[in-house]
């Protein structure tokens, strides 16, 4: 399994250093405290740039859900949301980054029910064999961990660990406006 890299605290950076400063000058923490997650002068453990925009994908899946949980908090409106999600595209990147993760989530949830359904559809085009398992009070299906595991094509564990780091971070799955699942098969 992919080893994961510990976050840096202020004043250990290799790159992103700022001298002098007794307090991140972005998120105003001390030397040796982890900066708030989100923070834009925290450094990749892995390439020493900015934490959230690098593609990296060093920390644990519960690390990395703060830090995303941090971003997506900061993201004002989805014109904000929608301008950034274009600006990184054009760079042509593997689109990974904790930013980015931020941006399509926030996106996902907060498009109109209209286009959430055109995004439910090309899903179920590009994944036809995929059944949801879960429905909520409107409608919408939910999909297990293996069913994820297999279409996403990553390890079942890692689907487990993902969601197990947003439950721990306090966030409930995909219900930003309080939705209720309920098992349907
Ligand atoms: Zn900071
Ligand atoms: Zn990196």
């Amino acid at each position: 399994m992919k080893a994961y890299k510990k976050r840096i605290v202020f004043g250990f950076e290799k790159q992103l250093i700022q001298a002098g400063a007794r307090r991140c000058e972005t998120c105003r923490v001390r030397n040796e405290k982890l900066h708030v997650p989100g923070c834009a002068m925290e450094e990749c453990p892995a390439c020493g740039k900015a934490l959230i925009g690098c593609n990296c994908e060093a920390l644990s899946p519960w690390d990395a859900e703060k830090v995303i949980q941090a971003v997506y908090g900061k993201i004002k409106n989805l014109e904000a949301a929608l301008g950034a999600a274009d600006e990184s595209s054009c760079e042509k990147d593997s689109g990974s980054s904790y930013l980015q993760h931020a941006i399509m989530k926030y996106i996902f949830d907060n498009v109109p029910d209209t286009a959430r359904k055109e995004i439910e559809e090309a899903f179920h085009i590009r994944f036809p064999g995929l059944i949801p398992q879960l429905q909520d009070d409107e409608g919408r299906g939910y999909y297990t961990a293996e069913q994820l595991a297999e279409a996403l094509g990553i390890p079942l564990q890692e689907v487990h660990e993902r969601v197990d780091a947003m439950l721990t971070a306090g966030q409930k799955l995909e219900t930003s406006e309080g939705r209720h699942l309920r098992k349907v098969h």
